[in-house]
């Protein structure tokens, strides 16, 4: 290995899309059925290996502080990506993406890399976000798009493999 090197995401996105479950998933494969607070796990850590370097990745989840006045900057600062989570079968937590990434650059250091995720594919029957609208408004602010399902693991290793990959060819 010729270099350790330390990426720092946050997970954000309305309550219940499903961040607990994504960084179970990537840290723990394992998915929780029952909806309970208290899985939150707060904060996780896997390795990966980058063109024979090994990286680091630390994520903070933000576990029952969804509301969005009451996440603090600390929150924010030093983080190299973002994952904005929403549900493909709610609406709302689509609508709130737009709240949600202003939110990250009102805060954030301005080189911040952003991926938009549409968790819970597995629900495709359920589904009232098509895939198009997700690429669109991705497309549009400029940031990575990618669907997932933290149930079945469809695309959960690859959204933190593709984030650190682009924060890895930036710097
Ligand atoms: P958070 O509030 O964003 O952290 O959301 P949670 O991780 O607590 O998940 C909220 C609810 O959605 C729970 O009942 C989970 O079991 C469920 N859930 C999370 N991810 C998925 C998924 O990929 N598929 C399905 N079917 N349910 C999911």
């Amino acid at each position: 290995m010729s270099h350790k090197y330390l990426y720092k995401f946050i997970l954000i996105g309305d309550a219940g899309v499903g961040k607990s479950c994504v960084l179970l998933q990537y840290t723990n494969k394992k998915f929780e059925t029952s909806y309970n607070y208290t899985i939150g796990v707060e904060f996780g850590s896997q390795m990966l290996e980058i063109k024979n370097n090994l990286i680091q990745i630390q994520i903070w989840d933000t576990a029952g502080q969804e509301t969005f006045r009451s996440i603090t900057r600390n929150y924010y600062r030093e983080a190299a990506g973002a994952i904005l989570c929403y549900d493909i079968t709610r609406r709302s937590s689509f609508v709130n993406v737009q709240v949600w990434l202003e939110d990250i650059l009102k805060h954030s250091p301005k080189q911040i890399e952003i991926i938009l995720v549409g968790n819970k594919t597995d629900l495709d029957k359920k589904r009232v976000v098509s895939y198009e609208e997700g690429k669109k408004f991705a497309k549009k602010h400029n940031i990575i798009f990618m669907e997932c399902s933290a149930k079945t693991s469809f695309n959960v290793d690859k959204i933190f493999e593709d984030l650190a990959h682009v924060i890895y060819d930036k710097t």
